[in-house]
């Protein structure tokens, strides 16, 4: 498919592009696109954007408003859409539209709706092109951070024109035919904004607009350049030549129109087309490069990269730099302008566990300005955010931000204000907040009985026990880290053990409690919901991520607890779905994956693999993170194996592939798996290199017989977060049949509380 560019060039040119194979061109944004509501191969959209970009542009195949915005087996595109959809389930906000047609002009979505091909179509993350049959016109879009460039390429027609849809739930559009210009805003959201929210936008045509009209809903107003309603637009018609190109300039502002301007000024400028472009395509080898790969197969390249890509693009910065080249941004909370950093479009229930490790790694400074915004967010609104887009939504448990931060301190980045994202993790740990995925639900159980019960009004009790029990681990690591009074330290360490209370031997999982210290009954390990989140007690016994020897004391032992793991493939993947009146999706991917109760299509078990590491028997976790990574990554559609979730399923991926997990984000290792390449480099920011060799590493040899360390023999199942960033070179030999000896000893394993400093 991306080949496709080079297609239309001369052969020679094809050979010299094919021999300079940048990472860029291994990105297929199209991966994950097959999906729907019944099933998610990934739920993704094919976003044309920088690294963390303000705005995102997308093809639309469906009306806006619908959160499968672009499904690969749609057949026509309605418009493309500037969006900052985090997740299909939360929508998007702020978002308006762009057609270019030819013809009459039809306002309604489905009615204006050109048939397209992927035959026709080059998806990448710098450039986007689809040729719109309906019209004969060619569509090309090229990305910055909060501007585009567009050049439509149209047939010789009296009318042609170009469509403007800044959607509905309050918007407006101005035409200034003297500038070539439209400015308006979109006030559409589904929720976590202040009143006074607006996406400001400015839009500049190279083509003199010969005539203007715009609509309110499906009436046009001919002549009439200005209109505010509930769902405005605008039409810009002009004649053109055949093969005329009409280039587009658009940006964007969340502050103000005159922002919009400055934001277009400084993005765009005077560039052509072309040159934005360039700078695009630069940016994004610029950042992929940071890890460079050899050896695998083509497809295992483009699902590398793809999953970088997808990595890169949230959070996104919701800051932007006014005209005394000050970072500021428009708070979604209060609704003011407020100096700062501002990131949103996050879920940190997915992202606390790979993505945000991986950003401690690859991109500290981001990082640290991550953390900055958080300190915004709290200031602003009274609470860390855990599920933002842009504001607080009410969306999934747990209190992971205390993960993120915790994390991010205790890996070194450290410029930002800690005593007051400490103050905010204390608030978290005594409140409720504004809504239940925000501060702590059910926090007044959870401190007094250690569990939050199952027969009180708190749903998912049990899934929201175990997340607080870690990020209490992690409030209690950054207690010590900034030598806060010992009460904090013991209260949370001590907290930190609650994942205790909820395990029953006499059925070997976790399971949900009552209040009289009985457990929940009667009891099936297969039941999604209820006492857990979008899993049953086959995914969330192992949400102990700071403890995995505490969970093997619980089970019996190393070899109780590598058979439980075990069993997750083996057990037959029935399923109760009564809590949620259906067969959620997510059930769906499971049963689809043929691994048993292994549900890698969502978050809660996507660390188990690695589990194996701490009980000696780190060749299983090498086995199935391999089998992992070819059975449910596919570069492909249909490649995912349920939602990607803001590059967390695709952290898992670049994770794995470089052959190490942050099992625990807040502990200072990773667990060791299975490299796929057999050498991958990694580039830090402040320029030391850390390599990873894996020879003789094939689709057979999947097992680490030998390792070295820098040049010394090295036989832990994990690697120190230190080790990795001060650069050196691990070296292993791979071989098709497990080596028993390595890994098996209690000092080579990865991190636990239970046996820290013992
Ligand atoms: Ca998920």
């Amino acid at each position: 498919m991306r080949k496709n560019i080079f297609l239309t060039l001369p052969l020679i040119f094809w050979f010299a592009a094919s021999n300079a194979q940048q990472p860029l061109d291994y990105v297929n944004p199209l991966v994950g696109t097959d999906s729907d509501h019944d099933l998610s191969n990934g739920n993704t959209y094919p976003a044309v954007a920088l690294p963390w970009g303000m705005n995102f542009w997308s093809p639309q195949t469906a009306k806006n408003g619908y959160g499968w915005l672009y499904a690969y087996d749609s057949d026509k595109i309605v418009g493309l859409k500037q969006t900052h959809q985090a997740s299909v389930w939360i929508k998007d906000y702020g978002a308006f539209s762009i057609l270019p047609i030819t013809g009459t002009v039809k306002l309604d979505e489905q009615k204006r709706a050109s048939f397209f091909s992927h035959k026709q179509e080059i998806s990448r993350p710098d450039y986007y092109r689809v040729f719109l049959a309906d019209y004969n016109v060619w569509a090309e879009v090229t990305p910055t951070e909060r501007a585009a460039q567009f050049q439509f390429t149209y047939p010789q027609s009296n009318e042609s024109s170009i469509l403007i849809d800044a959607f509905d739930m309050g918007s407006y559009v101005k035409v200034i035919p003297e500038e070539n210009k439209v400015i308006g805003y979109s006030c559409n959201n589904k929720g976590g904004v202040p009143e006074n929210f607006k996406n400001y936008f400015v839009i500049y045509f190279d083509k003199k607009i010969e005539e203007a009209l715009t609509w309110d809903n499906s009436i046009m107003y001919s002549g009439r350049l200005e209109n505010k309603g509930n769902h405005v637009g605008a039409v810009l018609k002009f004649k053109t030549k055949a093969g005329e190109k009409v280039r587009m300039r658009v940006a964007s502002s969340f502050i103000s129109p005159e922002q919009a301007e400055l934001n277009l000024k400084r993005e765009v400028g005077e560039d052509s087309f072309d040159v934005t472009r360039k700078k695009a395509s630069a940016i994004w080898n610029k950042e992929l490069s940071r890890i460079e790969v050899e050896g695998g197969t083509e497809a295992e390249k483009i699902n590398f990269y793809t999953a970088l890509y997808r990595i890169l693009l949230f959070p996104r910065k919701f800051y932007e730099i006014n005209s005394k080249n000050e970072i500021v941004h428009y708070s979604p909370y209060n609704g003011k302008v407020l100096p700062g950093y501002m990131f949103t479009d996050n879920g940190f229930w997915d992202t606390f566990r790979a993505v945000f490790p991986f950003f401690t790694v690859m991109y500290r400074e981001l990082d640290g300005q991550i953390m900055e915004g958080l300190v915004n967010a709290y200031k602003e609104s009274g609470w860390l955010p855990e599920w933002a887009s842009p504001g607080h939504r009410d969306c999934m448990i747990g209190s992971n931000s205390a993960s993120i931060i915790a994390s991010s301190y205790l890996k070194g980045i450290k410029n930002y204000d800690i005593n007051t994202l400490y103050e905010a993790v204390l608030k978290n740990s005594e409140n409720e907040g504004p809504m239940k995925s925000v501060g702590r639900y059910g926090v007044k159980y959870y401190n007094e009985l250690g569990y939050i019960p199952y027969d009180v009004q708190v749903d998912e009790n049990a899934a929201r026990t175990l997340e607080y029990a870690y990020d209490d681990f992690c409030i209690m690591k950054l207690a010590k880290a900034l030598n806060k009074p010992q009460s904090d330290i013991d209260k949370f360490g001590k907290r930190a053990y609650n994942y205790k209370n909820l395990f029953d031997p006499s059925v070997n999982f976790m399971r949900g409690k009552n209040k009289d210290g009985s457990f929940q009954s009667p009891f099936r390990a297969d039941k999604w919901g209820d006492a857990f989140t979008e899993g049953n007690a086959w995914h969330y016994t192992w949400s102990v991520f700071h403890d995995p020897q505490g969970l093997i004391n619980l089970m019996g032992g190393n070899d109780k607890f590598v058979n439980k793991l075990d069993s997750v493939f083996i057990a037959p993947p029935t399923f109760d779905y009564s809590y949620y009146g259906g067969q959620i999706h997510e059930i769906t991917e499971m049963l689809i994956a043929g691994m048993g109760q292994y549900a890698h299509g969502n978050q809660p078990i996507q660390h188990m693999i690695y589990l194996y590491n701490y009980a000696g028997t780190p060749w299983k976790a090498q086995q199935h993170a391999r089998e992992v990574m070819d059975i449910l990554y596919k570069p492909t559609p249909d490649g995912l194996c349920g939602d990607e979730d803001n590059g967390q399923t695709s952290a898992w991926y670049v994770f794995s592939a470089l052959g190490f997990y942050p099992v625990c984000p807040s502990a200072p290792d990773y667990a060791m798996g299975s490299p796929l390449f057999t050498k991958m480099t990694l580039h830090f920011e402040n320029n030391a290199v850390f390599t990873i060799k894996a020879n003789n590493n094939n689709k057979s040899n999947i097992y680490i017989d030998k390792a070295t360390l820098n040049g010394k023999t090295y036989s832990k199942n994990f690697l120190l977060h230190d080790d990795i960033m001060k650069g050196g070179t691990l070296e292993l030999e791979m071989k098709a049949t497990p080596n028993k000896t390595r890994g098996i000893n209690k000092e080579d394993f990865p991190y636990s509380l239970s046996t820290e400093g013992k």
